[in-house]
């Protein structure tokens, strides 16, 4: 794809208002502000969940203490993370869902993936890794089902597919992450927020084996 396909679609995306003018079912609470980066030559991709009220404010995306335990976690600082020659950040939903009635984040807008999603990868046929953060995420780009009150709930998974949750995505990360020669590697971890904690301190693997090959995944792209 050339730069100019990502430059329009990024300028696109980034006028988009579908959740205001012309939503699913409710609008959203407040006007569009979408974060996302694209780009013509990262080879890792960020695939995770929406932006929180924080990202929402700054405009950027993990501007919040979730970005920084996933750079620890990836093993890149903030300079290295933010360069979208190196690396793109898309989530499945571009806008802040806003809340529930339990003071929780709404899972991403189904518009976007709806909208924007098959387009973007298939603008980024370049991609060799993608980090794939929590339910919505897996759901996608893994073609399964996640859920479970880490991830928050799935939206629009494909139909007839196995309900896994994302412990049981995560503790089978090895599948597709060796992928077959050119294909893009897949390695799905659970969301980085604190509420997270104690998944974190259940499953103890998660640390010892899996960010040893995250990291070493990023090292070798970046
Ligand atoms: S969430 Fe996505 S589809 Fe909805 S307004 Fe934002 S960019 Fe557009």
């Amino acid at each position: 794809m050339t730069a100019a396909t990502i430059r329009r679609l990024q300028r696109d995306i980034a006028a988009c208002r579908i959740c205001a003018d012309a939503p699913l079912k409710a609008p959203l609470p407040h006007e569009p502000r979408p974060v996302c980066v694209l780009s013509q030559t990262a080879r890792i991709a960020i695939c995770g969940q929406a932006p929180g009220l924080r990202v929402h404010q700054s405009g950027r995306p993990f501007t919040d203490p979730s970005g920084d335990r996933l750079r620890d976690w990836m093993g890149v600082s903030p300079e290295v993370f933010y360069d979208a020659s190196r690396i793109a950040i898309v989530p499945m939903g571009f806008c802040f869902p806003g809340y529930d009635r339990h003071g929780g984040d709404l899972p991403p807008r189904r518009e976007c993936r709806l909208a924007w999603h098959d387009r973007i990868f298939a603008a980024m046929p370049q991609l060799e890794l993608k980090i794939v953060i929590g339910g919505a995420a897996h759901a996608y780009h893994l073609g399964g089902r996640s859920g479970g009150r880490a991830a928050g709930k799935a939206e629009g998974q494909p139909a007839g597919q196995a309900k896994r949750s994302v412990t049981q995505t995560v503790r089978d990360w090895r599948g597709p992450f060796e992928a077959p020669d050119g294909a893009c590697r897949l390695l799905p971890l659970p969301h980085p927020s604190w509420r997270n904690n104690a998944w974190i301190r259940k499953n103890p693997w998660f640390e010892a084996e899996l960010l040893p090959v995250l990291r070493g995944a990023v090292r070798d792209l970046i």
